[in-house]
């Protein structure tokens, strides 16, 4: 079998181990040994990769992204841009993606995304793994109709599907599954996209349909929730992860910890350049960026790395280490790294990823430096190497 043996020091995707072993499979795409230099087994005949001075870690993941192949931040040219442009900008963002460390995205809500992950799978480009929830679930008058549209066109034009009651969610949640979705992500708020206020959208007895139906198909629910009154709905309904959670409460984190709720802060979307900035909105943003955040960290909530990033000039795709770099001033290093690695796998449901240890699929990155002392070398121009399906891509190593 063709063999790579990877040397250095790894991060498992939990904890480090000094002087490391990787051997990888190229053939099966598998994790064969790793551990100590002395304690695994690397085959005579291997490519061995030792680059001094550089980690080797899982691949990262970003569980919170869109491919939306528009050049910015604008929720007119999102709905309007062509879908073939829209497809071969977002097959040059998956490619920058993996040279960025990043071999799986979670997309929450795009039209590309099923089509995407379907090209993928096939080897048609190089790119991540993509989990994706297909189109979104927003109620009539959400944050992504335009209501100057004829609801019609409206509807047509959006990535969500409108739905408005139990059973039109239902049949929501049943046409995510036709389009091929993985997930369901639902809108039980607005977002502050428009520059509107933040309220509920969803009642909670639309939620509690929407969790049931995709419950039914084995699927998980994705909520986008901001303010209490979403945030109580969606763990009341039993998401399974929090989507940006603006506003969380003592007792809404200690709900998340005890049902396992994953949370996705999203710190990274926030702190991107934004026009439309309104007084209430930096408000918000502020508290999210430390009582959110913290009081999360403290209930011991799950907490997963995320961007939110739409592909954009100002939320660029490539670019998605940002949010660890930025979760780590919260949350430490470590933590920051787990929350990008083996618990983003944990989340997106990818049971044989996020880990470097055997029998796991061989997804990983080496970079230059060690992000346990700085996040920062997770940084493009840190990325040497990226395996993915056992395939070996040097970026700014050597082969
Ligand atoms: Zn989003």
């Amino acid at each position: 079998m063709p063999t790579i043996v990877l040397r250095g020091l790894i991060f498992t995707g939990t904890t480090s181990i000094e002087n490391g072993s990787v051997v990888v499979d190229q053939s099966t795409g598998m994790i064969v040994d790793a551990g100590k230099k002395g304690d695994v087994n690397e085959p005579n005949d291997s490519k061995v990769i030792e680059v001094p001075g550089s980690t080797i870690l899982p691949g990262l993941i970003d569980a919170h992204i869109h491919f939306f192949g528009s050049k910015r931040y604008d929720l007119l040219e999102w709905l309007t841009t062509p879908e073939t442009l829209v497809a071969l900008r977002s097959v040059a963002d998956a490619r920058k993606l993996l040279r960025a460390g990043f071999t799986a995205v979670r997309d929450l809500g795009s039209k590309a995304a099923p089509h995407l992950k379907r090209a993928e799978a096939e080897g048609l480009f190089d790119g991540p793994r993509i989990v994706q929830a297909a189109k979104s679930l927003a109620q009539t008058g959400g944050d992504d109709d335009i209501p100057l549209l004829p609801l019609k066109i409206a509807e047509e034009l959006s990535y969500s599907y409108y739905c408005d009651g139990p059973w039109e969610c239902r049949k929501a949640v049943r046409k995510v599954i036709r389009d091929g979705g993985d997930l369901i992500k639902v809108y039980s708020s607005g977002s502050m996209a428009q520059g509107t206020k933040v309220r509920r959208q969803f009642t909670l007895e639309e939620l509690e349909a929407i969790v049931d139906e995709a419950g039914a198909a084995g699927m998980k629910v994705a909520s986008h929730a901001y303010g209490e009154v979403a945030l109580t709905n969606s763990v009341r309904a039993g998401v399974h992860s929090i989507e940006h959670g603006i506003g969380l409460t003592q007792d809404i984190v200690k709900e998340m910890r005890s049902q396992g709720i994953f949370y996705v802060p999203t710190l990274s979307a926030y702190l991107a350049a934004k026009t439309r900035v309104t007084e209430e909105r930096a408000k918000l943003i502020n508290k999210h960026l430390t009582e959110d955040i913290e009081l999360a960290k403290q209930a011991g909530v799950k907490i997963v790395s995320g961007t939110d990033y739409v592909g954009c000039d100002t939320e660029p795709h490539g670019e998605n280490y940002h949010e660890i770099v930025n979760l780590a001033k919260y949350i430490g290093n470590q933590e920051a790294l787990i929350a990008a690695t083996s618990r983003a796998a944990e989340c997106l449901g990818l049971e044989k990823s996020g880990m470097v240890k055997a029998g796991y699929e061989a997804d990983l990155v080496v970079v230059k430096g060690n992000p346990m002392e700085d996040t920062n070398n997770l940084a493009p121009s840190h990325i040497l190497h990226v395996i993915r399906r056992g395939k070996l891509y040097t970026v700014n190593g050597q082969s």
